[in-house]
């Protein structure tokens, strides 16, 4: 058993809404959703933090956004607006050390977050 939560998700250890997934990234709602649709899109390759990316891990991370974006049209919120966020260290929200791209839309979203 892995003690990384979305390890475990990937691993089918704990269930998940997943909405996309393939050889390098996994998308799942996220279980107290913020927004109409809240979908985590994270890695399979465990990184703990943005701090820990690595320059190899560049397409990766772009991966990320490329995923949220079709998700997003996928749902039909890609032209009222979505927002995207990753949260990075304790000071900033993260909860989850599995780096995850919070894709949130189906609302007004204010500016700047809290
Ligand atoms: P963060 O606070 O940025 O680390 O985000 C972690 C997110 O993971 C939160 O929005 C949680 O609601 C979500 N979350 C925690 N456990 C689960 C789970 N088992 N399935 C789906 N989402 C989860």
């Amino acid at each position: 058993m892995s003690e990384d939560l979305f390890l475990k998700i990937i691993e089918r250890e704990i269930p998940a809404d997943i909405v996309f997934e393939d050889d390098d990234v996994l998308a799942f709602r996220d279980i107290s959703p913020q927004a109409p649709l809240h979908v985590l899109v994270i890695p399979k390759k465990h990184i703990r933090t943005l701090n820990d990316v690595e320059d190899e891990d560049e397409a990766l991370l772009g991966k990320l956004i490329n995923v949220a974006r079709k998700i997003a049209r996928d749902h039909g919120v890609d032209q009222e607006g979505f927002r995207v966020v990753m949260n990075c260290n304790e000071g900033a929200g993260q909860t989850v050390f599995h780096i995850h791209l919070h894709l949130l839309g189906g609302r007004p979203l204010t500016w700047p977050p809290g």
